[in-house]
């Protein structure tokens, strides 16, 4: 059995007049197809709609192709103008899950770089690169490229052009060197709580610096707009926004290495965090009771980065020859680790597990981890490897279970 490993080549390139002149304007088609479809998503969201996906923008470059004034369009190749619009969503995404700041328009000089997902070959005996509409190139070559060529990107940095060339190729699969079996707890006062009782204190960064941001946020609102002193106030909110992402992956790579390292499997829930943040609305059926509570619970979770949490989980365990396991979370909060006896009165506090037929008590989270461990037990005693790993198909949870 072997793993999949990406990794990227950079040389730099030898273009010929013509194909640098080419280049840069692609670069600058790029720019552009990306910075229209950000000012139209903005004057769109502006009017009240939501974001549209990159389909839909992807129609919006079909139209601009059949314009007068952007007909000049059709001479560059189609794939980098869509990569553009695919940057442009991931860029959504990313501010939306709370990685990165919100899209910013392109500035020439700064980002001038385009991208082939396919299309390309590669010459490595003759050093060169056939790129679509640009023809060959040569290239400084410095190192073998390993692997199956899967996209490659064309960039620009103080005059010189750059080519990075992504590649997959297949490693032999790592056995992980510890046999342990671990359940983890996500909670809200703990990031985490595994079975063995390792607690992982929760991220504070947001919480703590969201004042500090809201008043950097008020005092730029009070600048005159594109002032210099507007300007010098948006790169401080940006300053801040950075800082606090970095703090909290930092942090979470810390908590994930450390227990990737230490087990083999890891046994956690399988909890879907955008249907805990629908939940508190309600549906119509069922109107969403105490809503600000579980708004405010929502965003801890979500401070928290248990998604991301679960996501670096996941590769570094692939990268050691370890697994995550994910089980349904149904009744793991409720069920006595004990004995088995499952009821709601059973957790009378938050952080206090009782049992009312054994007298079993313990920290919640750690009840609930060790419920948790002994569902994964259970599936891999019956053999339902459904839910392993990120490329098998995730189980349904009980999208009304919001305690955890
Ligand atoms: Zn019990």
């Amino acid at each position: 059995m072997g793993m999949k490993r990406l990794q990227a080549f950079k040389f730099q390139l030898r273009p010929n007049g013509q194909q640098e002149r080419d280049m840069r304007r692609f670069a600058g088609a790029c720019r552009f197809v990306f910075n229209r479809s950000l000012a139209f998503q903005n004057e769109n969201h502006e009017a009240g709609n939501k974001y549209l996906s990159y389909v839909k923008m992807t129609a919006w470059l079909v139209e601009w192709k059949k314009e007068p004034e952007t007909q000049w369009l059709k001479e560059v190749p189609s794939q980098p103008l869509q990569q553009a619009l695919k940057d442009l969503e991931r860029g959504y995404k990313n501010f939306f899950q709370k990685r990165a700041s919100f899209p910013r328009f392109k500035k020439r000089g700064q980002s001038d770089a385009f991208r082939y997902p396919q299309g390309v070959k590669l010459d490595q005996d003759n050093s060169r690169i056939s790129l679509p509409k640009l023809g060959w190139i040569s290239y400084r070559n410095s190192r073998q490229v390993v692997g199956e060529v899967k996209n490659v990107t064309v960039s620009q940095s103080c005059g010189k052009w750059y080519i990075s060339i992504q590649t997959e190729y297949e490693v032999p699969e790592p056995a992980h060197i510890s046999t342990s079996m671990v359940g983890l707890d996500a909670g809200v006062a703990k990031l985490a709580t595994l079975s063995d009782g390792t607690v992982f204190e929760p991220v504070n960064s947001f919480k703590f610096n969201q004042k500090k941001l809201a008043k950097l946020q008020r005092e730029m609102s009070r600048k005159v707009k594109f002032s210099n002193n507007w300007k010098k106030a948006k790169r401080k909110v940006h300053n801040l926004h950075s800082r606090i992402g970095n703090i909290r992956r930092d942090y979470l790579h810390k908590v994930s290495t450390t227990i990737s390292k230490n087990h083999a499997m890891i046994v956690i829930e399988d909890l879907k965090v955008a249907n805990m943040s629908k939940s508190a609305s309600g549906t119509v059926g069922q109107p969403g009771h105490n809503v600000r509570a579980k708004t405010s619970l929502n965003r801890s979770i979500l401070d928290q980065g248990w998604h991301e949490l679960r996501r670096q989980l996941e590769y570094k365990q692939l990268w050691r020859g370890g697994q995550v396991l994910a089980i349904n979370p149904t009744y793991t909060s409720q069920k006595c680790a004990c004995c088995g006896h499952t009821a709601k009165e059973n957790r009378q506090t938050q952080i206090q597990f009782k049992c009312l037929e054994c007298g079993y008590s313990a920290n919640a989270d750690i009840n609930g981890a060790r419920n948790i461990l002994a569902a994964g037990h259970a599936v891999l005693a019956c053999g339902e490897m459904a839910v392993l790993g990120r490329s098998m198909k995730q189980e349904p949870t009980e999208a009304s279970r919001t305690s955890v």
